[in-house]
């Protein structure tokens, strides 16, 4: 059926850059076997801002990216750059809703400390997200951290450990993947 949710959206908020998201689509619809759609950009987030910290709530993003959800969308991804924070951790690179819909990553940390340039040979901002996107969007899948220091499900505690790990899932995580995956697309069927 033409609504059946199917689809991952990758929604941009903010100033995203068009080639960072084309790239991080094609990287989930590698690892996933979906589809994904690039969706309008919503902009920044400006109702999640938390004006005493200067950081954007991650929960909220959360819920406004679920409740807008297009109804052909199984997943929706928020890409954006400002820096967000949720209720139990100072910042984070992203968040989300564990075998739920819904997933939000910043490019704000990745960058390393955001007030001074890249320093020459630190990875790409672009790999990063990449990671980030997978990693968070398996968690929407029902994957928790995985052990495997190569797997992308693994918690990295700094960048230096998420440089560390691949763009992708560990034998093990990608079979429990497909599996979470194929109850999920029946349960809808
Ligand atoms: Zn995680
Ligand atoms: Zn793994």
């Amino acid at each position: 059926m033409k609504n059946d949710p199917q689809f991952i959206y990758l929604i941009p908020l903010g100033d995203v850059g068009d080639k960072h998201l084309e790239i991080i689509a094609e990287s989930i619809q590698e690892q996933f076997s979906l589809a994904v759609k690039i969706a309008t950009n919503q902009g920044i987030p400006a109702y999640a801002l938390d004006a005493v910290r200067q950081q954007y709530n991650s929960n909220l993003i959360l819920r406004k990216l679920i409740d807008t959800a297009a109804p052909d969308a199984l997943k929706v991804l928020g890409v954006t750059q400002v820096d967000l924070f949720n209720p139990i951790f100072s910042f984070v690179f992203g968040e989300a809703q564990f075998k739920g819909k819904g997933a939000i990553i910043s490019s704000y940390r990745l960058r390393g400390n955001p007030d001074s340039a890249p320093k020459i040979g630190c990875p790409p901002l672009i790999s990063r997200l990449e990671k980030e996107a997978i990693h968070e969007l398996g968690h929407t899948f029902g994957l928790k951290h995985c052990a495997d220091p190569d797997c992308v499900m693994q918690y990295s505690v700094g960048l230096e450990c998420a440089d560390r790990k691949f763009s992708y899932f560990c034998p093990a995580c990608r079979e429990l993947m497909i599996w979470h995956l194929s109850t999920d697309l029946f349960l809808r069927a």
